[in-house]
């Protein structure tokens, strides 16, 4: 046992040492602020580091502490946001603002166990931000983690299931360096970015390969494994807009904070042509023969099928979806962008507005 310890701790020193040697400069890197830390690690859950650097910079200029935060509308967050996509982070990040205003005084706790009451912070970012930010002796696991232990340790067993997990953090902390657990947490993180990537491994580069099971066994690129079963082809959601056009102001509607795309502007929009012309704004609409804009984007999940209109609306008084909606803004042409849309309607509008002519917009 103590020999298999001092093995973990020897993997440790090695990828602790190259990360000291040639780890990249990141913004977040050059902090300790337990704030900062938590905004880059919430931005950098499923976006890689280069998308999320100018949105890190842009987010901090905007909402510099958690009071700022806390403070701000919602809108003017997901403003900010736009553009990065699963927007429930955003929300999170908001909420535990407004969390630790109450519960903490502005402070960000450093203990794991209250970290995990903040929402959206889980295990990983927790122990992220306790052990970069405070010094916490604790590990992480994320996929990045998952993976260079699967493959230095020959782990076969699929990551979803329970008994994979429990080991895969087991084995975290017999390699966590304690004296160091925040370094020692970013260069697992980095070694995962840079050397045991998931479908390139450095393995001749390597400066653990001699310890790698999964090197010594020519199984590194069928590790890791993901899950239990052939996960099922990703569902197709289907969302039809409309371009509503009126005294060179646009229609825009408001979804509501729960749920897909919550509290971001959109066009109107519903999953059928039925319903969107029928319930959506509570007056008939009538949709242009003209071919529409369509754009296809990969959700979490879910492959979501966007197509755009231009459409007519008949006269009377707007009744939005109540179902889906909470408000709607006819906004100037030239101030869309100002408003926090998703990328996939972004996408939408700027084809849109390229394939126009000013016949079309009336
Ligand atoms: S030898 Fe290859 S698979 Fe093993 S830890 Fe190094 S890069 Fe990853």
């Amino acid at each position: 046992m103590n020999e298999l310890l001092s093995l973990h701790q020897k993997i440790a020193r090695e990828i602790l040492k190259e990360y000291q040697r040639t780890h990249r400069q990141l913004p977040w890197r050059s902090t300790k602020d337990p704030y900062a830390i938590w905004v880059s690690e919430i931005m950098l859950q499923q976006t890689q580091s280069n998308t999320v650097i100018p949105y890190y910079h842009k987010w901090l200029k905007a909402f510099p502490t958690v009071d700022t935060l806390a403070h701000a509308p919602i809108d003017t967050v997901l403003s900010i946001w736009s553009g990065l996509g699963y927007y429930r982070r955003a929300h999170n990040l908001h909420h535990g603002a407004r969390e630790i205003m109450t519960q903490y005084n502005g402070t960000v706790p450093s203990a794991v166990s209250q970290l995990l009451k903040i929402p959206g912070i889980g295990r990983y970012t927790a122990g992220a931000i306790a052990s970069i930010a405070h010094n916490q002796p604790v590990p992480v696991v994320d996929g990045n983690v998952a993976r260079i232990l699967s493959r230095l340790f020959l782990i076969e067993t699929p990551l979803d299931k329970s008994a994979t997990i429990k080991q895969l953090w087991s084995l975290a902390d017999s390699m966590l360096i304690k004296d160091n657990p925040g370094d020692f947490n970013q260069a697992m993180m980095e070694f995962g970015a840079t050397i045991c990537k998931p479908k390139q491994p450095q393995c001749t580069t390597c400066s653990v390969a001699q310890f790698c099971k999964a090197n010594q066994h020519n199984k590194q690129h069928l590790l890791p494994i993901r899950k239990s079963n052939h996960s099922p082809e990703r569902p197709i959601l289907i969302q039809k807009s409309v371009w509503i056009y009126r005294n060179k102001k646009l229609l825009f509607l408001h979804r509501h904070n729960e749920g897909l795309f919550g509290g971001m502007w959109e066009l109107p929009s519903a999953e059928t042509e039925q319903q969107l012309t029928q319930q959506t704004l509570g007056l008939p609409i009538k949709i242009s023969t003209d071919c529409p804009i369509t754009h296809t984007q990969k959700l979490s999940h879910r492959l979501l099928k966007l197509s755009l209109t231009r459409a007519s609306l008949s006269k009377g008084s707007i009744q939005i979806d109540p179902q889906r909606y909470q408000a709607f803004r006819w906004q100037p042409l030239d101030i869309w962008a100002s408003l926090p849309l998703s990328s996939g309607m972004k996408h939408l509008i700027k084809q849109y507005l390229k394939s126009m002519h000013n016949d079309l917009i009336e």
